[in-house]
Order: C-alpha cells, then structure tokens, then sequence
C-alpha cells in the first residue's frame, strides 16, 4: 500500500519550537493548570490577529459556547447561524438553552449569505446574536454581514475555527465582530492537539471568559462561586505547543496556498469539476481545498477511488438544517447549502504533502473525469 495522504494532519515544526516550549514548562515543574505559556500565548495570539485580548480555552466549541454567555445569549434567545459549518458552530446555541436560525450560504463565499440574513432580520427582529463562520479559511462576505449587524444593533460572533491566517481586506478574520474564535483540534491550520482561543477588544469581556473558565471562582481564600462555572481553560503544556506553532503559521498557510493553486493548475482541464470559489477582497488560509463537481463525475466516486489508493478526502459539511437533530429547527434561504454539500469533495491537504503526493491525487481524478 502506498503511503497514506491526509486531509489535514498535524504538523509540527521541524525546528521543535513546540518542545522548548513543553520541556521549559516540565523544568519549572508549571505542567498545570496555568502559567508562563498560557499567558504568553495570548500574548502572542493576540498580536498575531491583531486584537486587544485573547483567552485560551480547551476547545473552539467552549470558546462558541463563552462568546455567546458573553454576549447574553440565554434562554428562548434567537441566534444566526450559517447552516453550511460543522456542528461546533451550532452545539453551544443549544448548550445556552437558544434558539438556533440556520441561514443559507452564497454561491461567492460559500459562507453566509447576506441576502438570505436580510431576511432572517426581517422575520425575526428579536435576533440576539448572529454567528459568522468562515468555512475552510474563506472569508464570508463581511462588509455586508457587518453593515446588517450594526443596522440591526445585533451582536455578532465569528467563528474563525478553519481562518486562522486569513484576511478580509487586510484584516485578519475573527477580529471583525464583537468576539472571535479559533480553534486548534489536531486538523487544523496549527494545532495544540486540542485548544480553543476566544478573542475580543473588549478586555473586560475576555477577563470575565477566563473567569468563566476556571470554574467562577470568587477571588476569596476559599472555595465560593456567585456564577455558574465551565472547566474550559487550555493548560500550560497544550499552550506551549500552541506558542511553537505560531511560529510556523505563516509557513503553513504558504503550503495550503501552494496546494491550492497546484489542484487549480492540474485540474483546470477537467470541465464538469470547479475549485472553491476565490474572491478580490479575501486572503485565504485555504485551509483545506475543495472541489464541486458539476456534471457526470460524483462525490462518492472521487472519495472511494481516492481511498482505494489510500488516500483521505470528505464531503463538504453537512448543512445543519438537514441534520436530524437539528431538523425542527426554522432555515432561512434556498437549496445552495444543499447543493454544495452533494457536490463538494474537500481534497487532501496537508502540508506535509510532497510534489508526488499532490500528482497522485490528481492523477487519480484525472482519471475519472
Ligand atoms: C473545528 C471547528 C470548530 C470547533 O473547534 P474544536 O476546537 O474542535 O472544538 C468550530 N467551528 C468550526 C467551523 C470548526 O471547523
């Protein structure tokens, strides 16, 4: 069997920024909870993305779930959310005892769609927060989504979970609305093999988060909490491998651009086969590279015989609204979302990926079309 190629697997620095990190940690016996890198990686977190305050978490879904507390959200509460994302997105609307509205993407952005959020604000004005998302490190389209947003003096979140290292008009994404949030699971651009980080301007705000996260503890001797509390904090350890791999970030996106424009070069020939869409104002991360197919050639078609050579690719999200467990809940648009997810294959991209890995991939769907 020939080597195994991933959609996007974990990457550490071949300088082994990321153990310094770990071993200066165990030296000063500061394993956890907090310490000297969790501080620090804030720190540097923040300056990276270009926000006032940054808070490290254990996860993206607790860093959601703390940016919709932070924002009010409670009980009965109506929340916006993009219907074409992964559950993360969605989960902690429900964690709050919310009330999520799924709303359509665009064809532009595969994001959320403007139009189809003009509408939810029209059927539903007692909306409470909307959630942005920018899906395989494409940014949505945020002049427009920003604008409805401040018409409709409604706070919004960003989950920025796949858009570390990517810039809307230069500007990094997840520092547009009134929090942000990325997430550093083991598949994504850089990882800590579990982490979130919730990001605002609001430096209060982020305090309170942290406090959230340690279990609402009161600042008194012993042990007395006035608020419900969340274990969520991300721990020393975790936070080094955090601070090593910023600094391979950039390198990162470099490759994912690299493997981007090689599937665009290589696969152009094929007619009926569209890359993700690319848009003047965006500088994406490109994450992971997906393609739509639009004629004889299918999805399924694509993974298995990509499989078949040991090879990893998925579907594009499933949208949420056709989600069993999230099914009763009210959608907002048409069936772009839905199309998408029957069409859209995301291809390996991992960087680690060598020039032969990329020509075998794209040798094999060559092949088929
Ligand atoms: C990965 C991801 C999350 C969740 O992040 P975790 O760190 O795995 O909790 C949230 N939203 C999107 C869009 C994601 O891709």
């Amino acid at each position: 069997m020939p080597n195994r190629i991933f959609l996007s697997s974990p990457h550490m620095s071949k300088e082994g920024f990321e153990m310094q990190y770990i071993k200066e940690a165990f030296d000063q016996n500061w394993i956890a909870p907090l310490g000297e890198n969790v501080d620090q990686f804030e720190i540097e977190f923040a300056n990276i993305v270009g926000i006032k305050a940054a808070a490290a978490l254990s996860s993206g879904t607790a860093a959601i779930h703390l940016a919709l507390k932070a924002a009010g959200v409670g009980q009965g509460d109506i929340v916006f959310c993009p219907t074409l994302t992964f559950s993360a997105t969605a989960n902690p609307i429900i964690y709050q005892n919310a009330i999520p509205v799924f709303i359509d993407s665009d064809k532009e952005t595969w994001n959320m769609c403007p139009l189809a959020l003009e509408e939810a604000f029209k059927k539903y004005p007692e909306v409470k927060a909307v959630i942005v998302v920018h899906l395989y490190g494409l940014s949505a389209n945020m002049d427009k989504i920003v604008e409805l947003c401040n018409k409709n003096n409604v706070v919004l979140i960003e989950d920025a979970a796949e858009s570390l290292g990517t810039f809307y008009k230069g500007q990094h994404t997840g520092t547009f609305g009134s929090y942000g949030v990325f997430s550093f699971n083991g598949n994504k651009i850089i990882t800590t093999s579990g982490g979130g980080m919730l990001v605002s301007n609001n430096e209060r705000k982020i305090k309170k988060a942290r406090f959230w996260a340690t279990q609402s503890r009161d600042q008194v001797r012993h042990y007395q909490h006035s608020e419900l509390g969340y274990n969520y904090r991300m721990s020393n350890i975790l936070a080094g491998i955090g601070r090593g791999q910023l600094k391979v970030l950039e390198q990162r996106v470099e490759k994912k651009r690299y493997i981007y424009h090689y599937y665009k070069e290589k696969l152009s020939e094929i007619n009926e086969l569209e890359l993700m869409p690319e848009n003047a104002w965006d500088a994406p991360n490109y994450w992971l590279s997906c393609i739509l197919l639009n004629g004889k050639m299918r999805p399924d078609e694509v993974i298995n015989a990509l499989e078949k050579e040991n090879i990893e690719s998925r579907p594009l999200w499933k949208p949420m609204h056709m989600q069993p467990y999230f099914e009763e809940y009210d959608y907002v648009g048409t069936d772009v979302a839905e199309k998408l997810f029957k069409n859209g294959v995301c291809l390996p991209s991992d960087t680690k990926m060598t020039e032969e890995d990329l020509e075998r991939v794209t040798n094999i769907i060559k092949r088929l079309g």
